[in-house]
């Protein structure tokens, strides 16, 4: 059997996401379609440092100009790709106290504070973490927003609330908020931010206009990279692959080494469990569960490498594609190396896994499980 493997790889790469599929006449997605029927305004100051979502910019910015903003918006894509900043942006146009072509400025107090998320009439709802690192949005959280809504705005023009990771709210958050969508409050704007619309109930997704962002191309990051932060080529070109897209990731890491070391820490544990025996990987288990908070953010990063491998193992080698590239002479070597099936069942044990933890199941068992399905040495 060297045929096709069972689902499409594309499905696999941060860069070839699922399709975002609209799921309501509102949804509005990077087309070509979408961009080209866009009469073309000016764009405000405040909108031209967003990279890589012209036409949502184009949108948005479109809608403020002809006073057509919708009462709730949904963006949704890969973390820090920028949905937040997206959404701050236009929350900054609805308040700016610029001229209406200049919405926003960037720079007038509105601008400012809504920036540091300190603005009297823009509230940021965000979702707590658990010592195990999962995210919720709990209902008292969504209480204490309407309960704010309902008040008139201080100083600005409208009342702006922007969810983060509205996908983390639990159900009856969720349900609560819904009464808020379905009757906003005048001057009332909603901005939620989720993974994916389907994470997001729908009922929620329904009454949002969704923007549905993709990955920024790998060599725009690069490219931005050497020209607004001034990193040299080698990082610019490491960085933008490892980054997947998300943008914002890429200029932290540059600013903060810790970032980029501890992806360098998370390889090598992989490469320790490869080369481990079986009493080897469940000691290996039994030590990293102890750090449960830990797991995700490596559970990330090793599935990134076994996307890569998947896509060395059943493609042709395109370095354009491969996420790890100071790896890619490594991954190369093993793709021709392992079973391809292995490699398959690997990649899919590292992303059960992930949605395990996630629904809080037993850390050690899911480590096992990964473990043991991964190539022996
Ligand atoms: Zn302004």
């Amino acid at each position: 059997m060297q045929g096709k493997p069972a689902y499409s790889l594309r499905s696999f790469s941060p860069r070839c996401p699922l399709s975002y599929s609209p799921t309501t006449h509102h949804s509005f997605h990077d087309s070509p379609t979408h961009a080209t029927i866009l009469p073309m305004t000016p764009l405000a100051p405040g909108w031209r440092p967003i990279v890589g979502h012209d036409w949502a910019v184009r949108l948005l910015s479109n809608a403020v100009t002809h006073g057509r903003i919708g009462h709730a918006y949904l963006f949704t894509g890969p973390e820090q790709i920028g949905k937040m900043t997206l959404a701050r942006t236009l929350a900054q146009a609805l308040n700016c106290e610029a001229g209406p072509d200049e919405r926003p400025c960037g720079h007038c107090r509105a601008c400012r504070l809504i920036g540091e998320d300190k603005h009297p009439d823009v509230r940021v709802v965000v979702p707590e973490v658990s010592e195990r690192g999962t995210a919720s949005i709990k209902i008292d959280s969504i209480r204490r927003l309407q309960q704010d809504l309902s008040l008139s705005a201080y100083e600005g023009r409208f009342k702006v609330a922007l969810l983060r990771r509205f996908d983390a709210a639990n159900a009856n958050a969720a349900n609560a908020f819904l009464k808020t969508l379905e009757e906003p409050p005048t001057n009332v704007i909603l901005l939620l931010t989720a993974a994916d619309s389907d994470a997001v109930l729908p009922t929620i997704n329904s009454r949002c206009r969704t923007v549905g962002l993709r990955p920024v191309p790998t060599e725009a990051i690069e490219e931005l990279l050497m020209a607004r932060h001034g990193v040299a080529a080698a990082e610019a070109n490491l960085l933008a692959h490892v980054a997947e897209g998300r943008l914002g990731w890429a200029i932290r890491a540059h600013h903060d080494r810790a970032l980029l070391q501890e992806r360098g820490a998370q390889l090598e544990t992989l490469q320790k469990a490869l080369e481990s025996s079986l009493v080897g990987r469940f000691a290996l288990a039994e030590t990293l569960a102890r750090k449960a908070d830990a797991l995700p953010p490596l559970l990330r990063t090793w599935l990134s490498w076994w996307r890569d491998m998947a896509l060395l193992a059943y493609g042709p080698r395109r370095d354009a594609a491969i996420s790890n590239i100071d790896e890619v002479e490594r991954l190369a070597r093993l793709a021709r190396q392992w079973p391809r099936q292995r490699v398959l069942a690997s990649l899919q044990q590292t992303e059960m896994a992930l949605r395990q933890l996630a629904q809080n199941a037993n850390t050690r068992l899911v480590l096992e499980n990964v473990l043991l399905t991964y190539p022996q040495p």
